[in-house]
């Protein structure tokens, strides 16, 4: 069975560790949106690997890595990662491919990113200005530069024509031109001679890999309610991180995702602007982040953090599909004495159990919690579930019960091997 991985909170689930985990159970691993704004963070033996571009299987000798065409690619970016897999004896060669549809970063990108979020002032969005958002812009605005373009040498073809246009733009915008198209071309003819031979039809593959019995896995970034559509709007990533952008990222029939497996922490964090409910702002705030180690894989950020909300993760739940839950960083609660799980929201008077649509309103929640016991003995590195003890358990149990959705894996820390995987759940049919 495939099976579509993702975030079922705002992000910095610890998707990187699950997706690693599950990756020897599969052929192939696919991105299906986001850029080099995700952080993946994986440890094998020790070394600490962090992935931004390229899925997380890359670490898998044998697995083959897919870019969508629904992912924004810089290709210095790419070339960055992949030298730094070389540099640490992960060969790339005839395992990455990257699809002629992807949308590229291109350098004003980057410039207009960091532009508009200084425009908005107190409202910006806490981007990770690596240039995502404005290329998409460019996607949607029909006047982007696609992988699959820059096959195009002649001197004024449709490519040096776009090049052309997008940097006159950029320089009407900025108001000086210092930015010369010439300089943008040159640099995406270099990269085309190394960006070539990794370039190819990933809908296409995708469906002859299956066709042939092969499992895939898809990989999204970021996280549910930093979604697009369906995220707290504008606090959100430019691009479909829920189950249904593995569709329109891929270019892959919705029934032929299989099961879908959403991560959370066992708490919640995130990262940039917008509303968070159960925010802690004292001293238990800064434990987590602490014990946690939340801070951003890619900016370095300090991450917000607060109580698990549960009303968020049926939101994730139901926005999703989800079959089942990945729940990580069981370990970060160890030694809490009193644990407190949101069910609903106070708002205006009301008591809300479903996720208001509109971020305003979002912002004006108060959670509603109940109080768990926490455990003083610890988690961390257990790998079978009666090993935890009966307080982890519990509480486990009653997220299972509030989200409505089975806990299959629980992380009990960051290496591969400080995991349980419930031999009852779904989760043990995608370990066969
Ligand atoms: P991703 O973007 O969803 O892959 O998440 P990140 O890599 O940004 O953040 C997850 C962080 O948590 C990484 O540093 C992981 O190594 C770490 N991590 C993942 N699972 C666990 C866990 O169960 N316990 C602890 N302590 N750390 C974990």
């Amino acid at each position: 069975m495939n099976l579509c991985v993702l975030g079922a909170q705002w992000g910095d689930e610890g998707k990187g560790k699950i997706v690693d985990l599950l990756t020897p159970h599969f052929n192939v691993v696919a991105r299906y949106q986001g850029g080099h704004n995700a952080g993946h963070t994986v440890y094998v033996g020790g070394r600490k690997f962090v992935l931004h571009l390229i899925p997380s299987g890359i670490l898998h000798p044998g697995v083959i890595c897919l870019i969508g065409n629904g992912v924004v690619v810089d290709p210095r970016a790419l070339f960055a990662e992949v030298d730094e897999l070389a540099g640490m004896g992960f060969d790339v060669r005839g395992r990455l491919f990257v699809s002629d549809k992807a949308h590229l970063i291109l350098p004003y990108h980057r410039e207009l990113d960091i532009l508009s979020e200084a425009r908005r002032g107190d409202r910006k969005i806490g981007t990770t200005s690596r240039g995502i958002g404005p290329a998409y812009e460019d996607k949607i605005g029909r006047r982007g530069v696609r992988v699959g373009d820059l096959r195009d040498t002649s001197a004024d073809g449709p490519l040096v024509s776009a090049v052309r246009e997008n940097v006159d733009a950029r320089n009407r915008l900025v108001g000086n031109s210092e930015m010369k198209w010439q300089d943008v071309l040159a640099d995406l003819r270099t990269a085309w001679v190394r960006l070539e031979p990794l370039v190819t039809d990933v809908s296409l593959y995708l469906s002859r890999a299956m066709a042939s019995g092969q499992r895939v896995m898809f990989e999204g970034a970021q996280g549910t309610l930093l979604d697009i559509d369906h995220g707290t709007y504008p606090y959100v990533t430019s691009s479909n991180a829920i189950a249904g952008g593995a569709c329109t990222g891929l270019g892959i029939g919705p029934k032929t995702i299989g099961a879908v497996l959403g991560v959370t922490k066992a708490y919640t964090t995130r990262v940039g602007e917008g509303p968070l409910p159960t925010e802690l702002l004292g001293e238990m705030g800064e434990r987590l982040r602490e014990s946690g180690q939340e801070y951003g894989a890619s900016t370095g950020r300090p991450r917000r953090c607060g109580w698990y909300d549960a009303v968020a993760v049926r939101y994730a739940v139901r926005i999703n599909g989800l079959d089942a839950l990945a729940l990580t960083k069981l370990d970060v609660l160890d030694g809490i004495e009193a644990l407190e799980i949101c069910t609903g929201y106070r708002c205006g008077g009301e008591v809300l159990t479903e996720m208001p649509g509109d971020t305003a309103q979002l912002a004006l929640c108060e959670p509603i919690y109940e109080t768990m016991p926490g455990w003083s003995e610890p988690t961390r590195g257990v790998t079978r579930y009666s090993d935890l003890n009966a307080n982890a358990r519990a509480y486990v149990r009653r997220l299972e019960d509030v989200t409505g959705v089975p806990a299959a894996i629980v992380s009990t820390g960051s290496e591969r091997d400080h995991t349980i995987i419930r031999d009852d759940s779904v989760a043990a049919a995608w370990f066969r």
